[in-house]
């Protein structure tokens, strides 16, 4: 039996025939993958609670003719403090979702794995912080958004959906301060002078139109895109903007993402 490794993160879980589970897995080698685990519901399979939803995994997969199998799971992290912790869990549900409904199969992104590994490492972290201080609530609420947020830029700039923020979709001049808008439809802002293209199109504050481009892809290069992640990741703490802001992009941003996409991310309505 031919076999191989990878480490990913279990993205999504179904049950398949009578004890077997199917698994969406998104992994550092591959890009997002699925494999069947044989008997993984059994009580005394193997592999039981090995492979969970969120799980960061090094996985064994026998090659097979229709679907891979996978034969071994060796659990790196289990993020077992925000599974604890309803709100962040629904955070981390959501992001799940949403990289499952961007990413296609077999189509290899170094970063999307890292951009995934860092935001669940990140939401454990917070929940913790949370379990040893409860008035760090209001600065962690800020720093759950706000590396939402980050996620969701940063997943539509690396599947090519990225919104247009610096110039005018319409008319290509620069955006500078004022009545800009969002526009679904061409893909970014539309100046005051354009805005009457898209009768769609939302109002798109200065703060919001900052926040996106600061928050924008600066790195292509696998290892120089880890470090760009550290650094942000930690300067999440430093922003100043209101929650009710960031909660106002992020929606827009799940617009964006539904609107290239074409389907829903149900996960969004658990967010707020
Ligand atoms: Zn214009």
């Amino acid at each position: 039996m031919s076999t191989y490794k990878t480490q990913g993160i279990i993205i999504k879980r179904s049950h398949f025939g009578e004890a077997n589970l199917l698994l969406d897995i998104y992994t550092k080698e591959y890009g997002k993958i699925q494999a069947v685990a044989r008997s993984a519901r059994k009580a005394r399979g193997k592999l039981k609670g090995h492979l969970e939803v969120f799980l960061l995994t090094d996985l064994i997969l026998a090659y097979g003719k229709s679907i891979d199998t996978i034969t071994n799971s060796t659990v790196k992290n289990n993020f077992l403090n925000f599974r604890n912790n309803l709100k962040i869990s629904l955070g981390a549900y959501y992001v799940l979702e949403l990289v499952n409904k961007m990413t296609i199969q077999y189509h290899k992104d170094e970063r999307v794995f890292e951009l995934l590994k860092k935001e669940l490492y990140f939401l454990d972290h917070l929940a913790k912080e949370v379990d040893a201080n409860e008035h760090s609530v209001p600065e962690v609420i800020k720093k759950y958004y706000l590396s939402i947020l980050f996620l969701q830029i940063n997943m539509l700039d690396l599947s090519g959906f990225h919104p247009e923020v610096n110039k005018c979709v319409s008319c290509a001049n620069k955006i500078t301060s004022g009545k800009n808008s969002f526009s679904f439809k061409f893909g970014g802002t539309l100046d005051e002078k354009c805005s009457f293209k898209d009768i769609d199109a939302i109002s798109a504050s200065d703060n919001a139109i900052k926040l996106v481009r600061l928050f924008s892809l600066q790195k292509t290069d696998n290892d120089e895109y880890k470090i760009y992640l550290e650094k942000t990741f930690q300067k999440f703490g430093k922003i100043q903007i209101e929650d009710k802001l960031i909660f106002e992009i992020i929606s827009i941003m799940n617009r964006f993402i539904e609107f290239n996409v074409d389907r829903k991310i149900e996960g969004f309505r658990f967010l707020g």
